[in-house]
């Protein structure tokens, strides 16, 4: 069942876009390599493991990459992580399960921080706790 859903979310998570995504933020002026062999990009690593919670917990994704624009729309952090594909935030359909699905993530190797009305994801470790959100 993992690779069906690793091939699957491979198909749906790469498109055009996130590459042209990643190509932006990659500041770096000379080619890198491709990621080995059987050691996904990050980005969609982290992808992958959010979606696999979500689906074991019962959570819904409601944001992740977003533009300046809808960034400011939502009046998120001039800084946010969301803005550079490095957090999600999700919503799980039972509130109270929130503590088990932020260990979850952790366990991972990510950071959640549980708000009002979402659980936030983010892959990077927060510089401070305004840049977690
Ligand atoms: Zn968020």
């Amino acid at each position: 069942m993992w690779p069906a859903i690793v091939l699957a979310l491979t198909q749906a998570l790469v498109p055009r876009a996130l590459d042209a995504i990643l190509k932006k933020l990659d500041k770096r002026t000379t080619p890198q390599p491709a990621p080995r062999a059987g050691r996904p990009e990050p980005h969609i690593l982290f992808a992958i493991s959010v979606l696999t919670v979500c689906q074991r917990h019962q959570c819904s994704i409601t944001s992740w990459f977003r533009t300046p624009a809808r960034n400011n729309l939502v009046d998120g952090h001039p800084a946010s992580r969301h803005l550079t594909a490095d957090a999600f935030d999700i919503v799980p359909d039972v509130q109270s399960e929130s503590p088990k699905i932020v260990r979850a993530i952790q366990a991972l190797g990510y950071y959640a921080l549980i708000e009002p009305h979402h659980i936030h994801i983010q892959r990077i470790p927060p510089a401070d706790r305004t840049r977690v959100a």
